[in-house]
């Protein structure tokens, strides 16, 4: 194709301070309306904002994490419009002076690796929230009024729907393994829009820019995307006339429809905020900021694929998220056997932990009881069957698998006189299967081996049966 896409997105990430950006308003999801409200964050005449200096850390930390620079001098800037969830008419935002700026991320989609450029990580307030109802009335809610928002706005380097898809499921594991969001979208605490156009290869003219909102899912991004791009190679095509527009995704006929013509940034007469001076990080604090970021989501999934030795896909799941992750490293280290600890961890245990509704941080069983478990299944005193069976009980009690083993009477037959006299019974119990093995088909020994094991509760040693099994049948 002679046209290539070109795809940028805003992201915006609610942050997770208690207070609001400007006051000391709470921030709260779920409060009773307009309860959270003052008259800086509702715009009183009068009112004087004061900047929430976590919101400023929390975007810091992010552009870092993301490899940005951190601006100097950083300046707020008044956005002027008009609309009934902004009671001020200007929403405080930054303009061409950012907190963060100028990073990259490299991700892979379908096995390519493709880098995207970071244009900027900066830090603005919140609108309200409109409500309309069937009857014709409109309600306005204030509490969102004012709630510390970063916005995230990369470099039109996306060229497919699938790598916009990778890179919002990236960056949002990444704010919440730097605590910074919860980047709930169902919530409203992520939120992204992207713009859309496609360049002429060879010549380099390109369609006018589209930009999408009302994306409420990763899959209606994903979707509203790939649609837009489609939109567009259909209207070079058929000499449609294309322009620069915000449209909005309908879900129900599943394409964008137009909204309004794109507003420029002239449009909105951005100048500097008076009430508030410009923010000079000192290098201290950056470098102190820079320090307390975690191992990130990347990084440490190429770890446990070099250091433990696991593949790509219990790499991913596991790193998924940070608290899950911690569990599986715990877990490994005291086994000392990392693979079974991934195959623990991401089996029965995530099973068991959304049969409970709990996470890997609130349930009883500790990592380092399950890391004995997998001890205890590894030195033979227990066989994975039997582990396997008490794993539920053991999940709710946590503290010593031996202590439940011992008290079940589960303990491994390893006992080698005892087994020879249960495996003759079992030779002896199935003459046909037997004469079959002796003949060669060994396939015929299982059923030798299930007599054995039903007889002992599951409880035999599954090796020694089978060596024991062998011997007396002269194979
Ligand atoms: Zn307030």
């Amino acid at each position: 194709m002679a046209y290539r896409p070109m795809v940028g997105l805003e992201v915006h990430a609610q942050l997770l301070t208690t207070s609001k950006m400007f006051c000391g308003c709470p921030v709260e999801f779920g409060s009773e309306p307009n309860g959270n409200c003052c008259p800086v964050c509702i715009g009183l005449p009068g009112a004087l904002p004061v900047p929430n200096k976590k919101a400023v850390e929390l975007v810091i930390r992010t552009g870092l994490a993301l490899g940005c620079q951190v601006g100097e001098s950083c300046r707020f800037y008044r956005k002027n419009y008009f609309y009934p969830d902004l009671a001020k008419n200007f929403q405080i935002s930054q303009y061409d002076e950012p907190l963060t700026f100028g990073g990259t991320i490299e991700l892979e989609a379908d096995g390519e690796p493709f880098t995207i450029r970071i244009r900027r990580a900066h830090l603005e307030e919140d609108t309200g929230k409109n409500t309309h109802l069937s009857d014709g009335r409109s309600l306005v809610e204030y509490n969102r009024s004012g709630v510390p928002l970063m916005e995230i706005v990369t470099e039109p380097d996306f060229t497919s729907a699938d790598q916009v898809r990778v890179y919002l499921l990236e960056l949002r594991r990444l704010l919440r393994y730097l605590g910074v969001s919860t980047a709930n979208m169902e919530e409203g605490a992520m939120r992204c829009e992207p713009t859309v156009n496609l360049v002429d290869r060879e010549a380099g003219n390109a369609t006018p820019k589209v930009e999408i909102k009302n994306l409420a899912s990763f899959r209606v991004v994903h979707d509203a995307v790939s649609y837009e791009i489609e939109r567009q190679h259909w209207c070079l095509e058929h000499d449609e006339p294309m322009r620069q527009e915000t449209r909005r995704w309908n879900s129900t006929e599943q394409k964008t429809t137009s909204m309004r013509v794109k507003e420029s940034a002239d449009d909105y007469m951005y100048f500097p905020e008076p009430d508030l001076v410009p923010i000079v990080p000192e290098a201290e604090w950056v470098e102190s900021i820079r320090a307390s970021i975690p191992e990130l989501p990347l990084q440490r999934r190429a770890r446990f694929v070099s250091a433990y030795g696991l593949p790509e896909y219990d790499a991913e799941v596991l790193t998924d998220n940070r608290v899950m992750a911690d569990y599986f490293e715990a877990a490994a280290e005291a086994s000392g056997d990392p693979k079974s600890a991934s195959n623990w961890v991401m089996g029965d245990f995530t099973y068991q932990l959304s049969e409970h509704g709990q996470t890997p941080d609130t349930c009883t069983l500790r990592p380092e009881d399950l890391g004995r478990l997998i001890a205890l299944i590894n030195d033979g005193t227990i066989s994975t069957k039997i582990a396997k069976d008490i794993f539920a009980e053991f999940f709710e009690r946590g503290g010593d698998p031996g202590a439940i083993i011992n008290e079940k009477g589960l303990e491994q037959i390893s006992d080698t006189s005892e087994l020879e006299a249960i495996c003759d019974a079992a030779i002896e119990a199935n003459p046909k299967a037997a004469d079959d093995v002796r003949a060669g088909k060994q396939k015929a020994l299982g059923a030798i081996v299930g007599f054995v094991m039903k007889e002992t509760r599951g409880q035999a040693n599954p090796g020694l049966v089978n060596e024991i099994l062998q011997r007396k049948l002269g194979q």
